[in-house]
């Protein structure tokens, strides 16, 4: 008989197969026990066909990555700890020294920061292009041009590109496109079928996504996502993910696969809430401009109505505003001081609304033609009750009186 520690580690219970619940298990770990020696010569963590270590996937994030597949029509998956760690996971496995990367001026500002503090002392140079011109990406291609970001909608001012006219002038300079899909979330419109009837469908090569946002939905997890589906570039990618050991917290996975069955009803609520403060904001005298793809007068709105009210025309949870100029950044401040169901504080999809003010001319390198001049406020609405969030936003525009 052996020690009762040594049972305790080797016990000889085991629980009865066929267990069967809503949610798939959490299977934790860093060492994998495989049968025998044979087993372990013969490892494969190259696919999902068998378990090696933590690092490469447990039931549980293999699940989730699945899922993702599911939701964003590609064919491979891989989970990194943040939405930045999967915008930097695709730079360091495709970009050389000597090679370029376009990026559009609205990018997500880390990605800007990424490019900036850390590709450029690598020998990685970059280059924006404006979102709304598809002849200026074109015309910054060049020979060492080796990945060309995209974003739809682009961040804080959300500008909606011509995503198949970007796609079109990439795929005939056979350069790769990498998306970040955090605003569509994969329900706003199907990044890898943009154009699903031509053969090969017309869409990106990569969707980095950020679930942090709305496949958590709780303003608590911190996750991101790399989708493909040509199994060449999944293995470039993944092979990457190894050496940098980019592991996530099986917690973590559990919780994003939790939220992810209610995730199109939020993305929808998120929606709704957001075109009808939308709509209220545009008649307010205070703001001389609102930024939101569903409105006729925002920048790209063509372009957005074309390619997702056939799905089922998503416009995700944020709007901006610009204050008129006559308004200083102390009176901006101000007024999103005086809100109080929207919070002070960065990210967004999960249940409350959060208020950021911006500078945009320390974001672009030129400020936009479409984009009037006053400061940014920038609403990402949660799923508060929409006439309490406008009776705030009212409250908070009577500091501005
Ligand atoms: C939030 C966000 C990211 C980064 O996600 P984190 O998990 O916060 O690192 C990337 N892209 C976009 C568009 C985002 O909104």
């Amino acid at each position: 008989m052996s020690h009762p520690v040594t049972d305790l580690i080797h016990h000889a219970y085991v629980p009865p197969e066929g267990f069967v619940a809503p949610q798939p298990g959490v299977f934790k770990a860093s060492t994998v026990i495989f049968p025998s020696v044979a087993a372990m010569r013969e490892r494969e963590w190259k696919d999902k066909s068998a378990y090696t270590y933590g690092l490469h996937g447990t039931p549980t994030s293999y699940q989730l990555e699945e899922r993702l597949c599911t939701l964003e029509g590609g064919l491979q998956c891989l989970l990194v700890p943040s939405g930045l760690a999967a915008l930097s996971l695709v730079a360091l496995s495709l970009l050389r020294s000597g090679d370029e990367v376009l990026l559009p001026d609205n990018v997500y500002g880390p990605n800007k920061a990424l490019v900036e503090g850390e590709l450029m002392h690598w020998g990685i140079t970059h280059q924006y292009y404006d979102p709304l011109d598809p002849q200026d990406l074109e015309a910054q291609i060049s020979s060492r041009t080796k990945l060309v970001w995209l974003e739809a909608a682009g961040s804080v001012t959300l500008e909606f590109p011509d995503l198949v006219a970007l796609l079109r002038i990439c795929r005939q300079r056979k350069v790769l496109t990498a998306l970040d899909n955090t605003w569509g979330a994969g329900l706003a419109f199907k990044p890898f079928d943009l154009v699903a009837d031509e053969v090969p469908a017309l869409g990106v090569d990569i969707s980095a996504h950020a679930l942090t946002k709305y496949p958590s939905g709780g303003g608590d997890v911190l996750m991101g996502s790399v989708t493909t589906r040509d199994p060449a570039l999944h293995l470039r990618l993944k092979l990457t993910h190894m050496r940098l050991g980019l592991g996530v917290g099986m917690n973590d996975v559990e919780a994003i696969l939790r939220s992810l069955p209610s995730m199109a009803l939020r993305y929808r609520a998120h929606d709704e809430a957001t075109r009808a403060l939308a709509l209220w904001a545009d008649s307010q005298p205070e703001f001389v401009q609102v930024l939101h793809p569903s409105l006729p007068g925002s920048p790209g709105h063509a372009h957005w109505k074309a390619l997702c009210v056939h799905t089922f025309g998503g416009a995700a949870g944020m709007f901006s505003v610009v204050l008129d100029a006559r308004f200083g950044r102390d009176q901006t401040d101000a007024f999103c001081d005086a809100l109080k169901l929207f919070k002070l504080g960065y990210s967004w999809g999960g249940p409350i609304s959060l208020v950021v003010p911006y500078e945009l001319a320390s974001m672009r390198q030129i400020w936009p033609a479409y984009i009037e001049k006053g400061t940014l406020v920038r609403f990402a609405i949660g799923l508060e009750a929409a006439q309490d969030l406008q009776l705030d936003l009212e409250q908070a525009l009577r500091v501005l009186r």
